[in-house]
């Protein structure tokens, strides 16, 4: 079966971790628009150079570009066959309707939109100790899940390193852009009909589940 599913949810509380298990386990594409910005970063391309100014303070990247960044990848014949799992994106009432309007026009129904839900002191604490790695993605957290060798990635040894985004000031930031710009997306959710909420304060195999048997998709 191919799944499409939107995942939304403050910073840190477990988008990534959920997309990919519903990504490895259902086959559906993972379009992580946070993934797709550092990757254009690492290329140094125009975009990267753009996204980087805004992400480094915590700010959303500008609509338009964004927007058009991730209807692209939706286009692509392999999201088409395989389905997708959205992850960052729509953060904003204008990109929530942009992605309707292309949905609409290209007949493609969604199995539903889910919102991760926590209480703000939980994602503060889990994304002031994470740690990324700069290779594979992995992540790690300097009290909940450390890795084997400090400062080394267990799944492809390479460095780890603290997103220039997670150093408190920015936390505080990009929680109030979620709160001031990216709830009003829930809403929009949820009056169209198709939002499924889950506590997302549990182990990542619980919540997988919730979202599987809440969208009849398991
Ligand atoms: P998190 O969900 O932990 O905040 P992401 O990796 O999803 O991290 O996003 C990191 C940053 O990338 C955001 O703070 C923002 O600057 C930018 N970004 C990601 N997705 C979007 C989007 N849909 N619209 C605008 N900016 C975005
Ligand atoms: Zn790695």
């Amino acid at each position: 079966m191919s799944a499409r599913i939107i995942l939304v949810g403050p910073p840190g509380v477990g988008k990534g971790t959920q997309a990919a298990l519903l990504e490895s386990r259902l086959g559906a594409k993972g379009l992580s628009s946070g993934v797709i910005f550092r990757t254009e970063i690492e290329a140094e391309t125009d975009l990267g150079q753009l996204a980087k100014s805004y992400i480094d303070r915590g700010e959303l990247v500008p609509n338009g570009v964004t927007i058009q960044m991730m209807l692209k990848r939706l286009r692509t014949e392999e999201v088409r066959r395989r389905g997708f799992v959205l992850d960052g994106f729509p953060r904003t009432v204008r990109q929530a309707e942009a992605l309707t309007d292309e949905l609409k026009v290209e007949e493609i129904h969604l199995d539903g939109v889910v919102s991760l839900e926590v209480a703000d002191d939980v994602v503060v604490g889990r994304l002031a100790g994470r740690i990324g790695c700069t290779k594979c993605g992995e992540i790690y957290h300097s009290v909940n899940k450390r890795p084997k060798r400090e400062g080394f990635c267990d799944v492809c040894n390479s460095v780890l390193v603290v997103r220039e985004d997670d150093k408190p000031e920015t936390i505080r930031q990009r929680l109030t852009v979620f709160r001031d710009t990216t709830r009003p997306v829930i809403d929009y959710y949820e009056s169209l009909g198709c939002l499924l909420k889950v506590p997302a304060d549990g182990d990542s195999e619980g919540v997988y589940r919730m979202i599987v048997e809440g969208l009849g998709i398991d």
